[in-house]
């Protein structure tokens, strides 16, 4: 091919080493991808039209047509040449009637719309793979229903929306749930994993619904919406199974408590190997209090879960200052956290290298 632009080979380096970079990220490549990697398109972009702000990618195109050309001959080029599997994926939003077809092409052009739709899978992946993968392309999200925060109002019906009820955004449009067509939907609470897993299984409609969590300043799913015939079809099966799930349940909660007095006994012996001068009796408690699933204390954290030295020092020096010091007290009568812990530090100290150093 004969070069169209200016420093046309260093931009075929560039689209080559960008496709070979998504293919090994992603495991495939989508064009969409190379354009992005090579900087034609931009991520805002991109985002307006995966939301149905705006009405078709091509017209988001950075750059000269030559360029857009050059790129896609170098990119089918490559994928020829490494004799990538061709495959194409459904792009497409949600949207209240459904999931809605995403437009490539300003008109509606076959050949673009091919073009964008096809990603190169290697030849190599395995039949089951390749079907897992597109299937997960293929895939279309639930629409996201947001439970407000601020009052509002629909912005075709123009119904006021409370703080605290729910609100579907399309293309940037606040809309209540009945001009959604989601009125019909039922709200299931999150919570319930196995009658969350079964009412969307069997609602051929459903979303998703989030509130902004001020604290911790993101998203948070609170639960779905679904059909009641749905809800109603999932709830008869979670009574007739109650018992089953309750005895798997059971059988969980026997198995992580054998897990964590394997890992006290652990915890134990690492301590009395570090503090040899630490009265069994008192190693055990601390292991155990230590080892406390999913409280969050330091014997939980990954390192610790390791037999991490510092870590587990840390805990001990924790229970040495509880168990052996007026730390507590302090706090109680007002102390803060930081002068008590300095007022007690030399008598934790001390405590630690008895321990530590056994004559
Ligand atoms: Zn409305």
């Amino acid at each position: 091919m004969a070069n169209p632009f200016p420093k046309a080979e260093k931009f075929r380096a560039r689209v080559i080493q960008s496709a070979e970079q998504a293919l090994a990220t992603n495991g495939y490549v989508a064009p969409l991808d190379v354009f992005l990697r090579t900087g034609l398109l931009v991520p805002p972009h991109v985002d307006a039209w995966r939301k149905g702000r705006v009405d078709n990618l091509v017209s988001q195109i950075q750059g000269s047509l030559q360029k857009q050309i050059f790129l896609r001959q170098t990119l089918e080029d490559w994928a020829r040449e490494h004799a990538l599997t061709p495959s194409e994926t459904r792009y497409a939003r949600p949207s209240r009637d459904g999931a809605a077809e995403l437009r490539f092409s300003v008109d509606g052009n076959p050949l673009d719309e091919t073009f964008f739709r096809t990603h190169y899978l290697p030849a190599s992946m395995p039949e089951k793979q390749k079907e897992k993968l597109t299937g997960k392309l293929n895939r279309v999200e639930p629409p996201v229903v947001f439970q407000i925060l601020r009052d509002s109002a629909c912005s075709e019906c123009g119904v006021e929306v409370e703080s605290g009820a729910l609100l579907y955004m399309e293309a940037q449009q606040p809309l209540c749930l009945a001009c959604a067509r989601m009125d019909e939907l039922e709200y299931l609470e999150a919570g319930d994993a196995a009658l969350t897993r079964r009412s969307t299984k069997y609602s051929s409609r459903t979303a998703v619904v989030v509130r902004f969590s001020r604290s911790r300043g993101r998203y948070e799913r609170q639960g779905i919406l679904v059909e009641p015939a749905a809800l109603e079809r999932a709830e008869r099966e979670c009574a007739a199974d109650a018992d089953q799930r309750a005895q798997a349940r059971a059988a969980g909660a026997v198995r992580r408590e054998k897990e964590d007095r394997d890992f006290t006994h652990r915890l134990t012996r690492q301590l009395l190997v570090l503090f040899p001068g630490c009265p069994p009796r008192e190693a055990e408690r601390i292991a155990a209090h230590t080892a406390v699933r999913g409280s969050g204390r330091v014997g939980r954290s990954a390192a610790a879960r390791k037999l991490d030295d510092r870590a587990l020092h840390a805990a001990v020096a924790a229970a040495v200052r509880h168990n052996h010091t007026d730390y507590d007290q302090r706090l109680a009568a007002g102390a803060d956290r930081e002068s008590a812990r300095a007022a007690v530090g030399p008598q934790v100290h001390r405590i630690l290298d008895a321990w530590r150093n056994v004559d």
